[in-house]
């Protein structure tokens, strides 16, 4: 596996970790499909009105 698909793939479970769903965010996501090693801006911003 690929140093940029293993960070995605922490990236992806740590999403879940504070309540992220598969599919139920930007699709541009590492939470969704994308290979990106990044959340959203939107995501970012309600992990941030959380906690
Ligand atoms: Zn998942």
């Amino acid at each position: 596996m690929t140093e940029l698909l293993l960070n995605n793939l922490v990236c992806h479970e740590l999403g879940h970790s504070v309540g992220f769903n598969d599919g139920g965010t930007s699709s541009t996501s590492c939470i969704t499909g994308g290979n990106n090693n990044k959340l959203d801006p939107y995501e970012i911003r309600a992990i941030n009105l959380q906690y």
